[in-house]
C-alpha cells in the first residue's frame, strides 16, 4: 500500500500520472530460450481500444503455469507484430482503474478477470465463441501475438472483462484455470443433451495440478462422486486437499486407470489432464458405456505407443462413447467459474486458498517466480503479487 488517495472510494486509487508513458512489465524474446526479464513498456491508455469501450487494469495478481514455463523455454508463443518481445502472463486479476465512456457495465474499484483469447474470422469468433475458433492462428494474450497481463496495468475492451464479487478477492487469480475445468465440463453436460436422461454418477480426473484439482471441484459442486488419479503417491498434500472436498484420490504408481473403474467405476465422465498422451487410450477403454472423455492436456511432443485399437475401437462404437477435446473457455464459462467459485468458498471455506501455495511478490522478482514455477517443491498455484489492493 503505497499510494493511495485518502479521499478515494475504498478499492479504488488515484488515476495514475496521466504523463506517464511507461509501465514496468515482465517479458520474454520469444524464440530466445530463457529471455525472460524486467522492462519498461508503453503504459497503456483507454484510448488504446476501439468503440470508447475501454477498461484500464491495475493489476493485482498473476498466476503462472506450465504454458508459461513453455514460452519461456521458446517451446511456444510469439511476440505481437512489430515488437520483439512478448509480455508474459494470461491468468490474470486486476481493479479497474478508469472506464472509457461506452463502458457501463463496470466502474473503478471493480475487480476484473480478463479472458484470454481474442476474435479472429471464423463464424465462431464473430459469435464470441473465439475459443472454438477454426483459424490456424489465435491471439491469446500473454502466450499468443498479444501482450499478456504480467505488468502494472493493462487496457482492454469491457467485453473481455469479467466482473468479479469482491468476497473473492483472494482467489480470484484461480478464475483463468476455472474457466478452463468449466469448459471441459460445460462441454461435457452440453454434448450429453443427446442422451436425454443423462444422469452421471461418477467422474475420474486424471491429473491432480490446479486444473485437475479445480476440475474435481467443479464436478463435486455437480454431486458427482468423483476420483481423482497423480503421479504421486501420498503423503501428498493435493490427495489431502482433494479428500477435503469428498475426492477419492488414486496413485497412478499403486493403481491402473483400468484397476480404479473396477474398483470405483465405470467412470461417466473422465477429464483428461495430465500432459502425459498415452493415458488417454487406457481412459478410452476405461470410459462407461454412454460416457464422454474430455481431453485437456496441450501436448507438443511426438511421443508414439502401441495401442489395442480393435478393442477400444469396438468399445466407442458398442457403447456410445464419445471423445471431444477442449481448449481456452469462453466468457461464459467465466461466468459459471465465478459462480463456482463464490459456491464452492461457502462450502469449503479457505479450501481455494490453500491452492495459492506459492506467491512471489513484486514483478521484479520475475527470476524467483519462474524458478519456482519450474522448481518449486509441492507447488500448487505459483503467483505473482503485482500489487496490494
Ligand atoms: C491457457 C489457455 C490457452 C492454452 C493454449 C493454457 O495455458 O490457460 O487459456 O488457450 O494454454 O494456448
Ligand atoms: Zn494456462
Amino acid at each position: 500500500m503505497s499510494t493511495t488517495s485518502k479521499d478515494s472510494a475504498p478499492g479504488t486509487r488515484a488515476a495514475p500520472d496521466a504523463r506517464r508513458s511507461t509501465m514496468k512489465a515482465v517479458a520474454v524474446r520469444p524464440g530466445e530460450p530463457n529471455s525472460i526479464h524486467l522492462r519498461d513498456a508503453p503504459m497503456p491508455s483507454l484510448h488504446d481500444v476501439p468503440g470508447e469501450r475501454g477498461v484500464l487494469v491495475r493489476v493485482l495478481r498473476v498466476g503462472v503455469d506450465g504454458t508459461d514455463k513453455e514460452i519461456n523455454a521458446a517451446e511456444y508463443g510469439k511476440a505481437p507484430p512489430g515488437d520483439d518481445y512478448l509480455i508474459l502472463g494470461h491468468e490474470s486479476f486486476g481493479v479497474v482503474e478508469a472506464v472509457a465512456p461506452g463502458v457501463t457495465e463496470l466502474v473503478p474499484g471493480d475487480c476484473v478477470v480478463a479472458t484470454v483469447r481474442r476474435p479472429g474470422s471464423s463464424p465462431y469468433d464473430a459469435i464470441g465463441l473465439q475459443d472454438m475458433t477454426t483459424d490456424d492462428t489465435y491471439y491469446e494474450r500473454g502466450i499468443n501475438l498479444l501482450h499478456g497481463f504480467l505488468a502494472e496495468y493493462y487496457a482492454e475492451s469491457a467485453d473481455f472483462l469479467v466482473r468479479v464479487p469482491s468476497v473473492l478477492l483472494s482467489v480470484g487469480v484461480l478464475m483463468e484455470p476455472v474457466s478452463v475445468a468449466e469448459k471441459a465440463i460445460g462441454q461435457a453436460f452440453e454434448i450429453q443433451r443427446r442422451l436425454r436422461v443423462w444422469q452421471p454418477k461418477r467422474a475420474l480426473v486424471l491429473g491432480t495440478g490446479t486444473l485437475g484439482l479445480l476440475a474435481s471441484m467443479v464436478l463435486r459442486l455437480r454431486g458427482l462422486e468423483v476420483v481423482a488419479m497423480g503421479k504421486t503417491p501420498r503423503p501428498y498434500l493435493n490427495a489431502d486437499l482433494l479428500e477435503q472436498i469428498r475426492v477419492r484420490y488414486l496413485s497412478t504408481q499403486d493403481v491402473s486407470i483400468a484397476e480404479a473403474s473396477r474398483m470405483h467405476g465405470p467412470f461417466d465422465i473422465i477429464i483428461e489432464g495430465t500432459g502425459f498422451s498415452p493415458l488417454v487410450f487406457e481412459a478410452m477403454d476405461a470410459l462407461a458405456k454412454n460416457g464422454v472423455l474430455v481431453l485437456l492436456s496441450v501436448t507438443g511432443g511426438d511421443r508414439r505407443i502401441e495401442i489395442p485399437a480393435d478393442r477400444i475401437n469396438q468399445g466407442f462404437v458398442l457403447g456410445n462413447k464419445v471423445l471431444v477435446g477442449s481448449v481456452n473457455a469462453s466468457r461464459a464459462d467465466y461466468m459459471t467459474g465465478v459462480s463456482d467459485l463464490a459456491q464452492a468458498e461457502l462450502a469449503h471455506p479457505d479450501w481455494l486458498d490453500k491452492l495459492l501455495t506459492h506467491r512471489v511478490q513484486g514483478l521484479a522478482n520475475y527470476r524467483a517466480l519462474m524458478d519456482t514455477l519450474i522448481t518449486g517443491k509441492d507447488t500448487i498455484k505459483v503467483y505473482c503479487e503485482v500489487a496490494e489492493q
